[in-house]
This record gives structure tokens, C-alpha cells and sequence, in this order.
């Protein structure tokens, strides 16, 4: 119906995790002015008939920055008390792509993505060889300490709250204040879609796990109809190729809501709880979840922002 917009109006959701929340984190102040931050960033390109891709940009960047979250400073160690970062951004457009996965020692993963996707004919770095393409490209370095200095207000891993049964046991040393994964997708006024997600992986894998994050058409997908950014457990996520099978569903002409509603029922199947952030070209949003909660917000066609955590609660 929104396809007769004689031009379309911005659209931007993101989430900064899906999982079990503490009590005390649905009236967290902080993370609530975090993802207020990261909409108004994102929103501030849109607003301003900038790209889809540079609002996921932007928004998922003020995420990772702001150093609350599981995707730069506070991300979850590994077994070996690691940090590593898995990040994805796909252009609606041209099905333009770029990801970085195991990315050790950087902050901003999703800018050093985007340099993949601008700078290199590929499509996803990892590892050392992503690690050398950040540098090259003129990214600081950090040392490890950076991630897992601990921060005031700590402790709550979304990432342990994923698996069918409850909590992980699998605690590594304690981390940062991590929340959970982030993400962000847009509709600008051209009708172009994007999407983007950053993520510190889940709390004690393997060194060179990589999660859904980062892989096309599992947790980051965006074309000329849909774009989505999951977050949950990635082994699911994968297996189930989240992201792609939404945005079929909604091309197929199911509402946008009953396919995200049917590609978390699938990962569910699979073993993993999770939720994701979706638009697509005809207008629709949708932020859905079948853990406990998930962190939120959104911006509709009127420019009206919502924040919320719990399943329940909305604030502006
Ligand atoms: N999907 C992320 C991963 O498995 C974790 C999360 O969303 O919390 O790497």
C-alpha cells in the first residue's frame, strides 16, 4: 500500500541484543540514552536524504562506541580470554556487501566492514588477514586490554541466554559491561535499504568462531525489498540462513511481521532463541523477539522514536 508514497519516508530500527534481561537493565538509563544516541545518529543521515547504508553505518558505530554493548569495548571474551569482532554491512541497492569476522585488536568493526566492501573486490575478511587490511587502512590498534577493562554498571551477557534451557555455564572471565550484540537497518528517502550488525560473538567460544554477524543472508542481509540484522545464537542463525529466508518470505508477499515471526520459530527449531530488526521497501517495520527482551528502538515514516528493552515497555 506505502508503494504509491509519492516518496518514501525514512525508516531506521536497531537493537543492541535479544536474551534473558536483568531486572535492573529495563530501567537502565544508560542503555536507553545509547540506543537514543544511535537513532538520532542514523536518523540524522536519513533525515537529511543521506544513504540507508551510511544510517547503518552511523547508527551501529554509536553502539559500538559508546562502549556498553557486546560489539567494541565490553565485547565477551573467548575461552582463552580473547576478544575478537565479527561485523557486517550490506547496501540494499547493488547487494553490495562487506564483513569482517574473528577481527582481533580494532575497535569500529563496522567501518573497517565497510572498507571491505569500498576498497577490496571481496566480501568478507577474517582473521589475521583482516587484522593486516584494518591497519593498512590507517585503523588503530589497541591493545587487548582496551576490550576488557571493566566498566561501572557491569555484567549482564545477552549472549548466555540464547540456547533452548537457559543460561550458559560457560562464563570466561569477567568482561566488560556488555549488553548484547547491535544492529541497525533503514529505508531512505530514495526507497534504498540497508543493514548492519557488529558483534563480540558469544561469552567462551572457541578462538576463530565466527557467528551469523558477519556472514550474508544469516544475521546481515539487505536487498531491493528487505533488509535485516539478527541477534541470538549464530550456530542457529546460520544453520537456518535467517536473514535471506525472511526477506524471501516478504518477497513471496508475507507480511514482513509473519516472516520475521516465522524465521525465529525456524531458529528456534534449530535450537536458538533470537530477534532481529527488519524494513522493508514497502514501508514496514518490525523489531521481534522471542527471548525475554531485547534492546530497541526505532524511528517510523513520521519520525516518531521508541526505545524499549522489556516485551512490554515503550519510551521516546
Ligand atoms: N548472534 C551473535 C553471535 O552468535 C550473538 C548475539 O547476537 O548475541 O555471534
Amino acid at each position: 500500500m506505502r508503494i504509491s508514497e509519492p516518496r518514501p519516508e525514512p525508516l531506521l530500527a536497531i537493537h543492541g541484543g535479544a536474551g534473558a534481561i536483568a531486572r535492573e537493565r529495563l530501567d537502565d538509563g544508560g542503555a536507553r540514552a545509547a540506543l537514543r544516541a544511535a537513532l538520532d545518529a542514523g536518523y540524522g543521515v536519513l533525515a537529511e536524504g543521506g544513504a540507508a547504508v551510511d544510517a547503518v553505518v552511523r547508527a551501529v558505530a554509536s553502539l559500538e562506541a559508546c562502549g556498553l554493548f557486546n560489539a567494541g569495548k565490553g565485547a565477551v571474551r573467548a575461552s582463552d580470554g580473547s576478544v575478537s569482532l565479527d561485523a557486517a554491512v550490506m547496501d540494499g541497492r547493488q547487494r553490495a556487501a562487506g564483513a569482517v569476522a574473528a577481527l582481533a585488536g580494532f575497535p569500529g568493526a563496522i567501518e573497517i566492514a565497510r572498507r571491505v566492501m569500498e576498497a577490496t573486490p571481496h566480501v568478507l575478511l577474517a582473521g589475521p588477514g583482516a587484522e593486516a587490511f584494518a591497519e593498512a587502512q590507517g585503523f588503530g590498534r589497541v591493545p587487548p586490554a582496551f576490550f576488557v577493562a571493566p566498566l561501572p554498571g557491569a555484567a549482564l551477557a545477552t549472549s548466555d541466554a540464547h540456547r533452548e534451557g537457559g543460561g550458559g555455564a560457560e562464563d570466561g572471565p569477567a568482561s566488560g559491561s556488555e549488553l548484547g550484540t547491535v544492529g541497525a537497518v533503514a529505508r531512505d528517502r530514495n526507497g534504498g535499504l540497508a543493514a548492519a550488525t557488529t558483534t563480540g560473538g558469544i561469552r567462551g567460544k572457541l578462538p576463530g568462531r565466527v557467528g551469523d554477524s558477519p556472514l550474508v543472508g544469516a544475521g546481515t542481509w539487505a536487498d531491493e525489498r528487505c533488509a535485516v540484522s539478527a541477534t541470538g545464537l549464530g550456530e542457529a542463525l546460520i544453520r537456518s540462513v535467517f536473514g535471506f529466508r525472511l526477506a524471501s518470505w516478504q518477497a513471496q508477499g508475507m507480511a514482513l511481521a509473519e516472516a520475521a515471526t516465522r524465521a525465529l520459530a525456524d531458529a528456534a527449531s534449530l535450537g536458538g532463541r533470537s530477534g532481529c530488526v527488519a524494513v522493508s521497501a514497502l514501508g514496514e517495520i518490525t523489531l521481534m523477539f522471542d527471548t525475554a527482551g531485547m534492546f530497541r528502538g526505532f524511528v517510523d515514516a513520521g519520525g516518531r522514536r521508541r526505545i524499549a528493552i522489556g516485551p512490554d515497555d515503550e519510551s521516546d
